[in-house]
């Protein structure tokens, strides 16, 4: 566990490094992460119809697994962009909306 919230900060960082600190309305938060768990959604679903042959890749059975194995990794990786996004949600709730109460 404690490489997967490596991994979360490390992603967290660069969300800062790429926008600078992040003050958003809960909204605006909410449609951010939607946006994030669309692209992990994305990654899921070409895995899921690649295995079951319901998508016509054109691949040789080799790159098809070589196609599988990267899109679990690039779903892996847009689950650890969605948390950190989530992380940044609480960052911002916490610095803005819960601070004025
Ligand atoms: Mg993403």
């Amino acid at each position: 566990m404690d490489k997967i919230f490596e991994a979360i900060k490390t992603e967290r960082q660069k969300q800062d490094d790429k926008f600078g600190i992040q003050n958003h309305n809960p909204m605006e938060w909410v449609a951010i992460l939607s946006e994030e768990l669309g692209e992990v959604s994305k990654e899921a679903l070409e895995y899921y119809f690649t295995i079951n042959g319901k998508m016509n890749t054109g691949l040789n059975s080799n790159e098809k697994i070589e196609f599988q194995n990267n899109k679990l990794k690039l779903y892996r990786k847009e689950l650890i962009q969605l948390a950190a996004v989530a992380v940044n949600m609480i960052e911002s709730l916490d610095r803005n909306e819960l601070k004025k109460k």
